[in-house]
């Protein structure tokens, strides 16, 4: 049976990894683009080479690593910069996540997750389907990223601000998992959400 790869994503905090780690646990391979975005920059990876060539040895921390905190601040607000940016590790990326999802297939896998933070603003909704998107309300997710990245409630709103607003991303989603309250309820809900999707999805030997 062919492998069927479901999306999950929502906003900064709104509880994508901590709904991942629990799907993890339930038995679905997970693939992350974010993981996948660090291993195309690497040290020696040729996207690094790019990266360095177009904006300069400033984005290389003293070990010679990206710093990907200084790249993010750098293409934040310019927008050429960004989709410069974009063109040489999206592709890159793409390619990783096929080949993972080829390796899945082939260990006889049925179902997997990718966790795809920007899923929507990539246009990759129809590619990674179903999409289960999780939900906080905006304080939450700001309370709770802010503490997770000791950064500044105003730093992640401002983040919150760039990316499509959670209702949008819900109203386009095929599953809908909120997180607004305690833990325990979203993972119940998690759970329910899995079950759906493992028998309208995945054959009898769901991984
Ligand atoms: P995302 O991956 O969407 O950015 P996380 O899963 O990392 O979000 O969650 C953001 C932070 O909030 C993490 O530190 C996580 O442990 C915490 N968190 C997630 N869900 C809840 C919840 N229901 N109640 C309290 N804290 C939570």
């Amino acid at each position: 049976m062919a492998l069927t790869v479901f999306g999950l994503t929502g906003g900064i905090g709104s509880g994508k990894s901590t709904v991942a780690a629990h799907f993890a646990k339930r038995g679905v391979p997970i693939v992350d683009a974010d993981e996948l975005a660090r291993e195309v920059v690497r040290p020696g990876a040729p996207a690094l080479e790019e990266i360095v060539q177009t904006f300069g040895r400033e984005v290389l921390a003293a070990d010679g690593a990206l710093d990907r905190r200084a790249l993010a601040e750098r293409v934040f607000t310019d927008e050429a910069a960004r989709k410069r940016l974009e063109a040489i590790t999206h592709p890159r990326i793409a390619a990783l996540a096929r080949e993972r999802f080829a390796q899945l297939e082939a260990e006889g896998h049925t179902l997997a997750c990718y966790v795809v933070p920007l899923l929507f603003e990539r246009g990759l909704e129809d590619t990674y389907r179903p999409v289960v998107t999780v939900v906080a309300s905006e304080r939450a997710q700001i309370e709770r990223a802010a503490a997770r990245d000791a950064v500044s409630p105003a730093h992640v709103a401002a983040r919150l601000r760039a990316q499509l607003p959670l209702e949008e991303k819900a109203r386009r989603s095929d599953y809908v998992i909120d997180n607004s309250g305690s833990l325990v309820n979203t993972l119940v809900e998690a759970d329910r959400v899995l079950d759906a999707i493992r028998r309208a999805h995945a054959g009898p030997r769901a991984s």
